[in-house]
């Protein structure tokens, strides 16, 4: 199998440096080993998505020098595809509708480490809901423990009846589940190696579960640790971090590269970005990448 990787930002807001690690990070260890590597849009949340952002982000890319392969894919053109898995599932008995209210789950359950944990009332469910009838789709999960061994952050194992119960492939509001999308997408286009930030690393298990109930290969993980600013929050649209722009690249690249664990010459080094994407594919050891979950940006 060759080497695939994939960059898979959702257009909540513009590029800010701790998504450019991850597309670093992604495009770096895909490039070194003369692999493939692929742009998708996370655009199926129509509700968390800003106006503007999709586009920002793949202008940023293209300024600093990220050159995908083949077209670019946005979720809302695979809903076929989700909605096959979804019904793959179905017949596997394995979800259920739930029509369980958020204000009911609130009022049940206190909130644990991954959010609250279903307690699985609608498993049992004898009727049917209408379509009119609002309801999720969750997928029954076990109680093993399901575990790999991260590229950067090591063995970990999480067992989803514990730490989640069933959880959500279809949302209540009919849009796809992430958890659901990301592993179609990834099986679709022959993922061999995942690399995003740690804020993922324990959503994980529920991709692993997945892809082993709908018969999926399984792509090596690597979790690069999340940039924090100055406060200790990590840098999100939530944080208000902060926008790039094209006219810091080299800047950026750089500092991005050092936050990955690599030393670098100053940015003045290089006067355009595919030089410094040259220099960066020959120096790149996912091994200097810092085995930790976050750790603050150096200015
Ligand atoms: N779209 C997800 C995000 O921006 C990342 C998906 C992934 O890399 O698996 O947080
Ligand atoms: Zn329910």
């Amino acid at each position: 199998m060759i080497y695939t990787g994939r960059f898979a930002p959702s257009p909540t807001g513009p590029l800010h440096f701790g998504s450019l690690l991850a597309a670093m990070a992604s495009y770096l260890d895909a490039r070194s080993q003369h692999g493939r590597w692929l742009l998708r849009i996370e655009d199926l949340d129509k509700f968390r998505e800003r106006p503007g952002a999709a586009d920002h982000i793949i202008h940023i890319l293209s300024a600093y020098g990220f050159e995908w392969d083949g077209e670019i894919v946005y979720q809302t053109t695979r809903l076929p595809a989700y909605q096959a898995a979804l019904q793959q599932l179905a017949q596997q008995q394995l979800s259920y509708p739930c029509t369980c209210t958020r204000k009911q789950l609130i009022a049940a359950v206190a909130p644990g480490p991954f959010g609250r944990l279903y307690p699985g009332y609608c498993r049992h469910n004898v009727s049917t809901p209408t379509d009119e009838q609002r309801h999720a789709i969750r997928l029954k999960v076990t109680a093993q423990d399901i575990g790999f061994t991260d590229r950067t952050q090591g063995f970990y194992r999480q067992n989803l009846a514990e730490a989640l119960g069933d959880f959500i492939i279809l949302r209540s509001d009919k849009v796809f589940a992430y958890q659901l999308a990301v592993v179609v997408d990834d099986e679709w286009q022959q993922i061999s190696h995942v690399v995003r930030g740690a804020d993922l690393l324990d959503n994980t298990p529920r991709q692993l579960y997945l892809q082993q109930v709908l018969g999926y290969r399984q792509p090596e993980y690597l979790h690069i640790p999340m940039a924090n600013n100055a406060q200790g929050q990590k840098l999100s649209k939530q944080t208000h971090a902060t926008a790039l722009t094209t006219a810091d690249a080299l800047t950026n690249l750089c500092a991005a590269l050092r936050f990955l664990g690599h030393a670098t010459p100053e940015a003045t080094a290089w006067t355009e970005p595919r030089e410094f994407w040259d220099w960066a594919i020959t120096q790149w050891d996912s091994a200097k990448i810092p085995r930790t979950i976050a750790r603050p940006v150096q200015t």
